[in-house]
């Protein structure tokens, strides 16, 4: 086996990366179109916008490494997608909401996770640049992670509410109505 080095190490998982960023492009705006909350779709659209940018930066530090960013496919991130589309298909309106979430959260969990490690390998190999590039990045995804956790705070509890129809009325059969029934019973 060819004994590879730090240096390596890092190329491979900013490869890794380049593939998570260019799948989620592609991802988002299904996303975005599956959302029924306003706020959650355009968050999924700016974050597309963001992520976009974060290609760019994984395109600027390959340039500098004179590497060619392609070769990978992470399949962690496609794992993350697959999970987010079964959502979409079994779920709808604010619990759809819910999952496309938690779908998002995993990713952006992810996302932090390689970039935290990607930034910690460029600092050890003086790569101070790319180490702020990635930095960059990371605080983006973590910004994201927390704009999700405050969308969930209004949508969880709709999501828990059932059916509401045009007059906000909760419809009969919703949830809580059918707890209350027990609790009579
Ligand atoms: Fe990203
Ligand atoms: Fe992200």
């Amino acid at each position: 086996m060819e004994n590879k080095g730090l240096r390596e190490l890092y190329i491979d998982e900013l490869k890794d990366l380049y593939s998570a960023e260019n799948q989620l492009i592609k991802a988002l705006p299904k996303m975005a179109k599956a959302a029924s909350s306003d706020d959650l779709r355009s968050g999924f659209e700016e974050h597309l916008e963001q992520t976009k940018g974060h290609v760019q930066r994984l395109e600027t530090i390959f340039g500098q490494l004179k590497e060619n960013p392609k070769g990978k496919k992470c399949k962690a991130m496609e794992g993350l997608i697959e999970e987010g589309s079964e959502a979409i298909s079994e779920y709808e309106d604010a619990v759809l909401d819910a999952a496309l979430i938690g779908a998002a959260q995993r990713v952006e969990h992810y996302e932090m996770a390689a970039y935290g490690t990607v930034r910690a390998f460029a600092e050890e190999l003086g790569e101070t640049e790319q180490a702020s590039l990635l930095s960059e990045t990371f605080e983006e995804e973590k910004q994201t992670d927390e704009k999700l956790t405050t969308l969930a705070k209004e949508i969880n509890p709709e999501a828990n509410q059932g059916e509401v129809d045009e007059e906000g009325a909760k419809a009969p059969g919703s949830q809580q109505n059918k707890n209350k029934s027990k609790r009579v019973a």
